[in-house]
């Protein structure tokens, strides 16, 4: 089986293909397929945007296609950036600008208010196939940067239960609890049944 993943954000390739170990799925990426379009992510919820990379990316490639979208939910900015995470501090913002952002944007804020949650959705489609999962991880915004490991928000959220951001994680440590990861660990699951009924 082949699986297209509708990405070139090389961590997140890392993340599944580590997360999605099997054998018997070889896992391509946008970069294999330098052809393909970007796809617009212009929907309002996770969910539209997770399905919508997937469909065009599989309506145009023909190979079974997995995409995922992620949400930094903030609970004192009323679940933002959410949806808007990737450009939240501007259209080129580096993911640098969006920490520095969310920093400012929380200075003064207690540590009990600067409750946030992750969560990822997966949709994986092609013929007559359309399956979607989705993994969630709850922390808390710190007050500075710490660790150069992951990508993304990474260095500001500290998962509850661990006295680590995600940046001083592992691969393997930050796929064991993360959204992606758990996302991805019950999509394998989906693959399997799939497997198992043809
Ligand atoms: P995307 O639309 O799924 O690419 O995710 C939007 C933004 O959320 C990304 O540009 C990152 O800033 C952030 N993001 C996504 N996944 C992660 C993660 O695993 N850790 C930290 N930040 C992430």
């Amino acid at each position: 089986m082949k699986i297209l993943l509708a990405t070139h954000n090389k961590n997140k390739i890392k993340e599944i293909k580590a997360a999605l170990k099997d054998p018997e799925i070889e896992i391509l990426s946008m970069d294999d397929f330098p052809d393909l379009p970007d796809v617009i992510e212009d929907g309002d919820t996770l969910e539209h945007n997770s399905l919508k990379k997937a469909k065009e990316i599989y309506q145009y490639s023909g190979i079974t296609t997995l995409a995922d979208d992620t949400g930094l939910e903030v609970e004192y900015l009323n679940g933002e950036p959410g949806v808007f995470s990737a450009r939240w501090a501007g259209e080129d913002c580096s993911y640098e600008d969006n920490n520095r952002k969310m920093l400012r944007e929380l200075n003064g804020v207690g540590i009990d208010k600067r409750n946030a949650v992750f969560r990822c959705v997966i949709t994986l489609f092609g013929e007559n196939l359309h399956k979607t999962t989705e993994g969630v991880l709850k922390g808390k915004i710190i007050e500075k940067l710490s660790g150069n490991q992951g990508f993304g928000y990474d260095p500001i959220f500290q998962p509850d239960g661990y006295d680590t951001t995600l940046a001083e994680m592992s691969l393997d440590d930050k796929n064991r609890i993360s959204h992606r990861g758990l996302a991805v660990k019950a999509m394998a699951e989906v693959i399997c049944r799939i497997k198992k009924d043809t």
